[in-house]
């Protein structure tokens, strides 16, 4: 658990186009903020800025008193759900898993340990010998959130991790979502373009405009009385 403190932070694109402008914002610890806003806001720029993923131009990022600006991507505890989930097509299910803990040299009985732990959350258990390619597309988004899970991260960053599943399985696995953020009580943020998922899984919403942060608020504050 974390809280993040962006102040005054902004991206500028080295063709000059500045996608975020003196945006503040502060995410407490345990909580899931997700940000909304129309195609081209912002959204996953700034997703990728936290993930460390895209440089800051300006301005200061803070995991609790820890200024981020300046530490490698593997030092900043966090782990991103991308929205093509980026498995390893080679690699089983419990390799996709333990590649993170792998290059960080964990023990491996605690890399067993984890994996399977994480595994049973997911009920992934019975498929931890199969590749990506075996799975359905429900099964491997477990994975990507197994995988995030695994490093015990401080952060959990969500790019739009449902958007390639069908509309029966997106309701499944976004109540997942939520009941596994729940119970890790990790501090999370989440993109979306799609409304319902904003509000079902958000205890705060940010809606971002033209890179700047526009309204902030629990989704009853924005959506029953605008
Ligand atoms: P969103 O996720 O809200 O759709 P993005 O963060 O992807 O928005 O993009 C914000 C703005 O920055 C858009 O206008 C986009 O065209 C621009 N942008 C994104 N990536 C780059 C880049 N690498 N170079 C220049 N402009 C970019
Ligand atoms: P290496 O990287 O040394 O080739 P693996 O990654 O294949 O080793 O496996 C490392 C350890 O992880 C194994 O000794 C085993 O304990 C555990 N492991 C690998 N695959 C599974 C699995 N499908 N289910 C449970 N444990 C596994």
């Amino acid at each position: 658990m974390a809280t993040l403190t962006l102040t005054d932070i902004a991206k500028s694109y080295p063709n000059g186009y500045q996608a975020i402008k003196q945006l503040n914002l502060t995410i407490a610890d345990g909580e899931m903020v997700v940000l909304v806003g129309p195609s081209g806001c912002g959204k996953s720029t700034l997703l990728r800025m936290i993930a460390g993923l895209e440089e800051i131009t300006n301005g200061s990022l803070k995991i609790d008193s820890r200024e981020v600006n300046h530490l490698e991507p593997g030092e900043r505890d966090i782990a991103m759900v991308f929205q093509n989930y980026a498995l390893y097509p080679h690699m089983s299910v419990y390799d996709n898993m333990a590649y993170g803990l792998k290059n960080r040299k964990t023990p491996k009985a605690e890399i067993k340990r984890l994996v399977t732990e994480a595994a049973t959350m997911l009920e992934l258990s019975h498929l931890l010998d199969r590749k990506p390619k075996q799975l359905s597309g429900g099964q491997r988004q477990r994975v990507a959130m197994g995988r995030a899970i695994v490093r015990e991260p401080k952060v959990f960053l969500f790019d739009e991790p449902l958007s390639n599943l069908d509309a029966k399985l997106r309701v499944q696995m976004r109540l997942e979502i939520k009941k596994l953020q729940r119970r890790l009580g990790t501090t999370s943020v989440y993109v979306t373009h799609d409304q319902v998922e904003a509000m079902t899984l958000a205890d705060k919403l940010v809606v971002l405009n033209k890179g700047n942060v526009e309204q902030v608020g629990t989704p009853l504050d924005l959506y029953d009385n605008p």
